[in-house]
């Protein structure tokens, strides 16, 4: 990585020309406004994929459901197809008003994806597309499969011995690599998960119960990813997922829009130029956010409003866009240390895929300290008894910040808002949890309380 480094000189034109560095650098917390946001129109027309390409993986996906259903029972009753509740969490959202001094101008929702089956974190919809994609793949290849047959025949052993021949690997701080490892296994693949400093224990632990290689690395996500891109170039038979550049997990991603739209209308709720829709979306690497923010774009062009979280110490889709430098940049080239508990977004260089596809379409980002991620996690917790890990509450505060922070309040004038907001939808992306442990989360939980009595929270 050091080949990669940004010199002085840069830095110092860098800081020059965006103020906003050393805030990035002093760690505050900042909501950015993307001056590059443009219509949908004009957007759209930049971006090499499509919306043929998002309803190709959403075919896909339910051409796996009886797979699914039946390698998952706990997919049976949904036939197959992995998706999250959308609360109302209007308690919540009282707390936060409180919290914050401030009101919310709208309706406040949550997007559980902290309880999608199989792995339990938002990285069930792209880890788990991209493996089913590769099995697909190499099934009609080989003359075992076409995509007129019935899916659960993947669920056999003739299968499962077809595919150990096979082997896929990634690199993860942690999610990422349940995913991938659970559905692989699952279907016979070897695996193997290069995991990063910030993985936790119980998910290598887990990983390793279901026969999947981990190894371990010291360092941060970037160099994981990039041990696990070198070693599978030497092997013709692997399959490396690479979250930093890759379409299809960004396109499985994706998918998560059109299953909304029709939540959304089984809810009544409206969106439209009278009826804005505001999503807060949890950011690591940007796949995730940034396929959802693809297929969210298509559906409701522009009546969505896409901002991404990320941990204070981890600000770099923030630092990327905001350059215009993308994955030619990162936290630690400004000696940020890239260190936070919200592990499933400890990533100190942006997938430069990601920023560059999305740079037209992303309204915003801000950045939430560790400490306010714990103390949301306990508020949650007590007003709607849903327990979350650190990273999925970075989306919680989105809502509230906007009618904070000057920035925000600017961007609602000049999308012509101020006016509708009592009419919005605000969504916080919940992104992982209901897989931690229960000793794990009651420490979560005991810190949040520790913490909102140090800051004398409500
Ligand atoms: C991976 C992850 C994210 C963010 O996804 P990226 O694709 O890395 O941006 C958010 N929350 C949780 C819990 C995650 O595991």
């Amino acid at each position: 990585m050091s080949d990669r480094k940004v010199n002085e000189t840069t830095i110092a034109a860098l800081k020059r020309n965006f103020p906003l560095i050393d805030k990035l650098i002093s760690t505050e917390e900042v909501l950015w406004i993307n001056p590059k946001y443009e219509k949908y129109e004009a957007a759209i027309q930049k971006i090499s994929l499509t919306g043929a390409d998002a309803r190709d993986a959403e075919d896909r996906l339910k051409r796996f459901a009886p797979f699914l259903a039946k390698a998952f029972p706990e997919t049976q009753a949904s036939g197959g197809i992995i998706e999250s509740p959308l609360f109302c969490i209007e308690n919540m959202k009282d707390r936060l008003e409180t919290m914050f001094a401030r009101q919310i101008r709208g309706k406040l929702y949550l997007k559980a994806d902290s309880h999608l089956a199989v792995s339990g974190s938002i990285k069930a919809r792209g880890g788990i597309y991209e493996v089913l994609k590769h099995a697909e793949e190499l099934a009609i290849q080989h003359h075992m499969l076409t995509e007129a047959d019935d899916y659960s025949v993947l669920a056999t052993d003739a299968f499962r011995s077809f595919f150990s021949n096979y082997s896929i690997s990634v690199g993860s701080t942690g999610n990422l690599g349940l995913s991938i490892g659970i559905i692989s296994a699952k279907l016979g693949f070897r695996v193997c998960v290069h995991m990063s400093a910030d993985a936790k224990q119980w998910k290598k632990d887990l990983l390793r119960s279901l026969g999947v290689i981990v190894s371990e690395y010291d360092s941060d996500y970037s160099i994981a990813v990039a041990q696990g891109r070198k070693q599978a170039e030497s092997n013709p038979d692997n399959y490396f997922i690479d979250d930093e550049n890759s379409k299809d997990l960004f396109l499985g991603y994706s998918v998560a829009a059109f299953r909304l739209k029709k939540q959304l209308e089984e809810m009544n709720i409206t969106v439209d130029e009278k009826h804005p829709l505001f999503v807060y979306l949890p950011c690591g690497v940007g796949g995730a956010p940034g396929g959802i923010t693809f297929g969210l774009k298509l559906i409701f062009q522009d009546n969505v409003h896409c901002f991404f979280a990320e941990p204070t110490h981890s600000s770099g889709m923030l630092l990327g866009l905001m350059t215009g430098m993308h994955n030619d940049i990162c936290v630690q080239d400004l000696g940020i240390d890239n260190i936070t508990d919200a592990d499933g977004l400890a990533v100190g260089r942006p997938s430069g895929f990601v920023g560059k596809t999305l740079e037209n379409l992303i309204s915003g980002v801000y950045t939430v300290r560790d400490e306010q991620l714990y103390i949301l996690l306990r508020t949650l917790a007590d007003s709607e008894n849903i327990f979350l890990e650190p990273s999925a509450l970075a989306g919680l505060p989105g809502a509230v910040r906007l009618f904070c922070e000057e920035a925000g309040k600017q961007y609602l004038d000049q999308c012509g808002l101020t006016d509708k907001m009592h009419n919005a939808s605000h969504i916080a992306w919940a992104t992982g949890g209901s897989m931690v442990g229960m000793e794990e989360m009651n420490s979560y939980y005991r810190k949040g309380c520790e913490l909102a009595k140090k800051f004398n929270s409500v």
